[in-house]
């Protein structure tokens, strides 16, 4: 396990790590400036592809984090970035305006007229005839792409968990026993996106996060240093029945700070 002070660049959760319900956690501020101090590197990963990477840097600004314009990814622009290299130029989404005018903006026709791929998403817009129709083309073409943008099974919200692009995969999965390959974190797509845009192996960063399954998978699983806060899903418990421990196990950024600082 390398020290902290050996990480070379951070990939820092949104949800449940730097905010809740849109307001910054403790500490989360004086961590990034420090990090910006020390000119360590940091982008922030969200699997919620309902808001763009703009939105949620100007978000970010406004809690005074100190965001530069390309600080975030989402998994709507790894989504992008994978469809693209596949040479994939019409498919068939689920999601709402914001993610479907994302994928026109990179050049990708919208279409149910024989596309090239199923995509689905986080959908607040979601509808029978969506889950209908992609469950006919997946249904009727065994081989056509089916691609998803993050497994979440919920999204946290202040009333409670609701429905995440996770209960989409499980409910196309019921009508046509199919899975997606899914781009959003654990896998590979935003570590790829992330690796190139800071110019780092993923070994020299770090995976900070809040979420067992999705933040300190993707950390295991590319070999980064695994940081978990407990500022958000996950509870001590959690971590104590985890069959994979991540590196370090903070409060919360605040506890985090003080241990680099
Ligand atoms: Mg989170």
């Amino acid at each position: 396990m390398k020290p902290l002070t050996a990480i070379k660049g951070f990939l820092v959760d949104l949800d449940g790590t730097t905010y809740i319900s849109g307001t910054a956690l403790p500490g989360a501020v004086e961590f990034f400036e420090l990090l910006k101090e020390r000119n360590i590197p940091f982008l922030f990963l969200s699997n919620n592809p309902t808001k763009t990477s703009q939105e949620y840097v100007e978000h970010l600004r406004l809690l005074g984090i100190p965001a530069s314009d390309d600080s975030v990814i989402t998994s709507t622009d790894a989504t992008i970035q994978y469809v693209l290299a596949q040479k994939i130029t019409r498919v068939y989404a689920i999601g709402t305006p914001i993610f479907e005018s994302a994928l026109r903006g990179a050049g990708i026709d919208l279409t149910s007229d024989h596309p090239q791929a199923v995509v689905v998403s986080f959908d607040l817009t979601l509808t029978y005839d969506k889950l209908r129709t992609a469950a006919l083309l997946v249904h009727h073409n065994p081989q056509l792409p089916y691609i998803a943008t993050n497994p979440d099974r919920v999204c946290p919200t202040a009333e409670g968990p609701i429905p995440d692009c996770g209960a989409v995969i499980a409910f196309l999965n019921a009508a046509t026993n199919r899975n997606p390959l899914i781009i959003g974190k654990p896998n590979s797509g935003m570590v790829t996106l992330a690796a190139a845009r800071l110019n780092l192996q993923p070994s020299d960063m770090a995976a900070v996060g809040d979420r067992l399954y999705t933040d300190m998978k993707m950390g295991h699983d590319h070999g980064m240093t695994t940081i978990l806060v407990l500022s958000g899903e996950t509870k001590q418990a959690d971590v104590d029945a985890a069959t994979e421990k991540p590196d370090f196990v903070f409060r919360g950024l605040d506890e985090l700070f003080t241990a680099l600082a």
